[in-house]
């Protein structure tokens, strides 16, 4: 054991002593009250959802469901039958009672298909409420495929509200190391993904958890397409392109910013570049809405809590949008989301624009926050 007082490499304010400081400054003005309990989640250790793999062959749902979890996908109706639908959300998933009495979404007719719902087929798997047992690592069925991968619980959320649809184009702009590349493929409604991150060493990760959880079959240019280009530029590759395009840019990543001094954000020699992320954020996003189709939507996401990052980023796309490429934008509301699902997350109040899950000590996912755009125009 290193003597604390001795050690000279130490650094006399680690990074992520300067990122709780930072937080203690910003978050309990934004988050008021609620700050010391989400304060106290974030540094405790966080919870991991299972995202079951559909192209495995093994019964792992049932395997894990005996190991006392739930799919809170599935399991999600019964929460919604507990609130009112918000008007806006017509039309979305029609419940009926099956014959055991327990409530099942019905198959919606594409052909009639609202206008808005939940991408389908994506499941995941969460130990209940204030259990912190750990999953095991994933096992490798016959064909040498992964049955899960493990990841926040709230990162598939962004993957579920982008709503897509059969035979969509699907864009994930910053998409390594691959968890919600993966979810959207779960989805098997997706005719062709773009799957792009400007980092050449986590498009590399990228790339081999594809391998591991996508059959060989399946990874062919005509299926999927892996860059590394600078999403920011994307407007000027490809515009008016994907249906549906998923912008999970990079951020502060809160919890790792408190957790782990490597690679931390708030080390003092990456002050520059984490003063300039809202910018980047937002040439992200604008270039996401430029490669969207009209009609097309753009989901954008974090995993900070922070508002510059977020509905700040938000704003000025929306604003930037319009002035500098007449484009016009409509915020798809969530509601739905949040209704469905807050038996299992923590969501802040009051959002204008986009929801967020806050970390709770019983229920310990997230930060995670997110913003459905439409393209009208
Ligand atoms: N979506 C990923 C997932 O679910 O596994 C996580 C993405 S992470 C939050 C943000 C990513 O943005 C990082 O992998 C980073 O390399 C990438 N990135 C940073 N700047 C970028 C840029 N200008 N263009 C594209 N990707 C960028």
């Amino acid at each position: 054991r290193v003597k604390e007082k001795w050690a000279a490499t130490r650094a006399k304010h680690p990074p992520t002593s300067l990122a709780l400081h930072h937080f203690d400054a910003k978050y309990s003005v934004q988050l008021g009250r609620l700050w010391p309990s989400v304060r106290v989640a974030l540094l405790s250790e966080r919870k991991y959802g299972a995202l079951l793999n559909n192209f495995s062959s093994d019964a792992v749902l049932a395997n894990l469901q005996a190991q006392g979890c739930r799919d809170f996908i599935s399991d999600s109706d019964a929460e919604a039958q507990s609130c009112p639908e918000p008007e806006s959300e017509v039309g979305a998933d029609k419940q009926e009672e099956s014959s055991d009495g327990a409530m099942k979404k019905s198959d919606v007719d594409d052909q009639q298909r609202p206008p808005f719902l939940l991408s389908r087929n994506i499941n995941c798997a969460v130990f209940p409420r204030g259990d912190i047992t750990r999953f095991k690592p994933a096992r490798p069925d016959m064909q040498g495929l992964l049955g899960y991968y493990l990841m926040d619980a709230a990162s598939v959320l962004p993957c579920l509200a982008l709503d897509v649809q059969e035979g969509h184009r699907v864009l994930d702009l910053c998409a390594a190391p691959g968890g919600k590349s993966l979810a959207l493929l779960q989805t098997q409604a997706v005719r062709f993904l773009c799957v792009n991150d400007s980092s050449v060493s986590r498009t590399q990760r990228l790339r081999k958890v594809l391998r591991r959880y996508v059959p060989k079959e399946f990874l062919t240019d005509e299926n999927i397409r892996i860059t590394s280009f600078d999403g920011t530029k994307w407007g000027e590759i490809e515009r008016n392109t994907f249906d549906r395009v998923l912008v999970d840019v990079p951020c502060t990543t809160d919890r790792h910013s408190l957790t782990e001094d490597d690679n931390n954000i708030f080390s003092k020699s990456r002050t520059g570049e984490r003063r300039m992320l809202p910018k980047l954020q937002v040439e992200l996003l604008l270039a996401g809405i430029e490669a969207a189709c009209p009609g097309g939507e753009i989901m954008y996401s974090t995993c900070t809590l922070s508002q510059i990052q977020n509905m700040g980023v938000v704003e000025q796309a929306i604003h930037q949008a319009q002035q500098n490429h007449g484009i016009h934008l409509e915020v798809v509301d969530l509601q739905l989301v949040t209704n469905m699902f807050r038996k299992t997350f923590h969501f802040a109040p009051d959002l204008h624009l986009g929801v967020m899950v806050v970390p709770h000590l019983a229920a310990n996912f997230g930060p995670i926050y997110m913003c459905k755009l439409k393209r009208m125009t």
